[in-house]
């Protein structure tokens, strides 16, 4: 008896040891556990050596708030397209994320910004790009979505049509930041030194795009509300240094945006014309609906597609179950998630 005993204790702490050695980076969320809310503010080469305490502790409050505006719509029994819009104005207004006032400049020194929204309830969705005057282009990607008959409008017709729908209009200068304008000064320095390069070199240079620190930062977030209705958002400026009129996978319904009640609400992070050419948000969806997949291995899978291409980035996944999945392979993504019960968790690094 006291033989068997021991046996199963060594079982139990070499079980014990496996897990804690094999358990992988924490880049999803609990398996066993409901979420209603998820929230992602960029990836990219986010690390921890090159973060101080107080930027760390300002990008963990931002997205708090962020979380905690989004889940309060959902208590108090709002739809998930209103949580995804209040979660993502959080993060607009922040100088910290490159959406609205922190959004990243084009080579020409503008900020051109993108975004749009989809109702998985109706599969209604809506997206502007290129405006350089909306405050919050995820609620005039919202206008458009329920106040037009459109999906997408861009520029000038954009801000004008959002300026009508009562949507705050502010001067350009408002989203200047010195972060962001000596971003794009360095990567312009770095990109001069580029044109030296013989081709082959170039076009290794541009695989391994430089900074991508800077060049990365969109916010997005995907909710499920009380009535079982999914949502799906993202909000950028785009890529520091991105050709003027570049519009790149955010405001694409189905390639940085996709939500759909049958499936899942998917906001998309990263090299955007890698998830462009994917239809990534969307093609999570796809292998969900039509393969089976469970959302993370669906997410994965995408992920790994666009990796294997060049690309680089993440996503944010939560299915009509609650299930999260948060993959991403770059050293970092800031990402939050709030629990039915209305637990929050936040991460930042691998
Ligand atoms: N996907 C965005 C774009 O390419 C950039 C980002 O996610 O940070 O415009």
């Amino acid at each position: 008896m006291k033989r068997t005993i021991m046996i199963l204790l060594l079982i139990g702490t070499t079980l014990v040891a496996f897990k804690n050695a094999s358990d992988p980076p924490l880049r999803t969320s609990n398996p066993d556990k409901t979420y209603v809310l998820a929230i992602h503010g960029g990836a990219g080469t986010i690390l921890r050596s090159n973060m101080t305490p107080e930027m760390e502790k300002a990008y963990k409050d931002a997205l708090t708030l962020a979380l905690q505006k989004g889940y309060e719509q959902i208590k108090n029994g709002k739809s998930s397209l209103d949580a995804v819009e209040q979660a993502i104005h959080v993060m607009e207004d922040s100088p910290l994320f490159n959406a609205g006032k922190g959004a990243v400049f084009t080579n020409d020194g503008k900020n051109e910004l993108d975004a749009s929204i989809m109702n998985g309830k109706t599969l209604e969705a809506g997206a502007v790009a290129g405006v350089t005057t909306i405050k919050n282009p995820i609620s005039a990607a919202r206008a458009v979505m329920e106040k037009s008959e459109h999906v997408m409008m861009v520029g000038k017709g954009a801000e004008l049509f959002a300026k009508q729908a009562g949507i705050e209009i502010v001067d350009p200068s408002y989203f200047w930041t010195k972060m962001r304008w000596d971003a794009l000064q360095k990567i312009k320095k770095e990109d001069s030194t580029k044109v030296q390069l013989d081709h082959d070199q170039k076009q290794s240079q541009r695989l391994g795009i430089v900074n991508k620190d800077s060049k990365f930062g969109t916010v997005g977030c995907v909710a499920l509300d009380k009535n079982g209705n999914l949502a799906a958002g993202t909000s950028t400026g785009g890529m520091t240094n991105k050709k003027f009129g570049r519009v790149g996978d955010s405001p694409i319904i189905g390639a940085g945006t996709y939500a759909n009640n049958a499936t899942v609400a998917v906001s998309c992070t990263g090299w955007g014309e890698y998830y462009i050419r994917n239809v990534a948000a969307y093609t999570v969806s796809a292998l969900m609906e039509y393969k089976q997949e469970p959302v993370k291995i669906a997410s994965q899978i995408v992920i790994d597609n666009i990796g294997k291409m060049g690309g680089d980035g993440g996503l944010i996944a939560l299915d009509k179950s609650g299930n999260l999945a948060m993959p991403f392979n770059t050293e970092g993504m800031y990402r939050g998630m709030v629990t039915a019960d209305g637990q929050i968790e936040i991460y930042i690094y691998k």
